[in-house]
C-alpha cells in the first residue's frame, strides 16, 4: 500500500486540526525548562484521546504516566468543568512539575495526582471506579497487567488506551535485547491478546502504536 502522506500534508492538517492551545504549550516548555526527557505523545495523539474523551462523553478518566501533563491536559480539556483524571506518575519531580501545569491552567481541583509505581496504585485507584477510559503510557512491561485491570474496572463502554504498543518495534519480527528482552515483549503480547480477545479494539499504525478497546456493552 502507498503511504500518500507527506510533511506538507501534515503541516496543511496541523494546522486546521490543531489550533495552538496556551496550556498544552506550557506543559511541552516545561519538560524542556525542567530537563525533563519530550516523550509526551504527539499532538495528534493528543488530539485523539481529546476526541474518544468526548465521543464517550468520559467524566472519569486514569492515566498512567503523567510527565508534565501534556496527555492529562487533553483528556481534562475534553472532559470539561465535571470531569475528574487520576493520573499515576513514579517519578516525584515529573508529578510535582505535572501538578503546577494542571493548576496554571485551572484543573487543580479535577486531578489527583498518585505519586508511585503505577502497579502498586490499583487497589488505591480502584477505590474511585467506575472509571469511563483508562490510557496507559507508564511501565510498558506492565501493560498486560493495567489492562486486565482496567477491564475490571471499566463501565461497559469504556476505553482502554495504550501507547506505545508496538512496543518501540519489538513487538514481532525483532529479536529481544538489553533495550526489551524476551520477558517484556512477552508482556506487550499478552496485552494485545487479553484486549484483542476482551475487547472491541483497534492497534491504531500511529508511529509506535496505539491502541484502542472498548469493554463491550
Ligand atoms: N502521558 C504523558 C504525556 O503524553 O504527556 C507521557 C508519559 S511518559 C511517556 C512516561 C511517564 O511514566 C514518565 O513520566 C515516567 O516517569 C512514568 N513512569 C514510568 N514507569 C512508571 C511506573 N511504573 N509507574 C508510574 N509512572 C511511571
Amino acid at each position: 500500500r502507498t503511504h500518500y502522506t507527506s510533511p506538507a500534508i501534515r503541516a496543511y492538517l496541523d494546522d486546521l486540526y490543531l489550533p495552538p492551545d496556551p496550556d498544552l504549550a506550557y506543559a511541552v516548555a516545561e519538560l524542556d525548562r525542567a530537563g525533563m526527557p519530550r516523550i509526551q505523545v504527539s499532538a495528534t495523539e493528543g488530539k485523539i484521546l481529546y476526541l474518544l474523551v468526548q465521543m464517550i462523553r468520559a467524566r472519569r478518566v486514569v492515566e498512567f504516566g503523567t510527565l508534565s501533563g501534556y496527555s492529562g491536559l487533553w483528556i481534562l480539556k475534553a472532559m470539561g468543568q465535571d470531569g475528574h483524571l487520576w493520573t499515576c506518575e513514579y517519578n516525584p519531580e515529573h508529578a510535582r512539575v505535572a501538578r503546577g501545569v494542571f493548576e496554571r491552567a485551572g484543573y487543580g481541583p479535577q486531578v489527583s495526582v498518585f505519586e508511585g509505581p503505577g502497579l502498586q496504585s490499583l487497589d488505591k485507584l480502584a477505590h474511585f471506579a467506575p472509571f469511563d477510559a483508562v490510557f496507559l503510557d507508564a511501565d510498558k512491561s506492565g501493560y498486560a497487567r493495567y489492562a486486565r485491570w482496567a477491564f475490571e474496572h471499566l463501565r461497559p463502554g469504556g476505553l482502554i488506551i495504550g501507547d506505545n504498543t508496538y512496543l518501540f518495534g519489538y513487538l514481532a519480527g525483532r529479536a529481544p535485547d538489553h533495550q526489551w528482552n524476551a520477558q517484556a515483549i512477552e508482556a506487550m503480547r499478552d496485552f494485545h491478546a487479553f484486549v484483542a480477545a476482551h475487547c472491541t479494539a483497534v492497534c491504531l499504525p500511529t508511529p509506535d502504536g496505539l491502541t484502542v478497546g472498548m469493554k463491550p456493552y
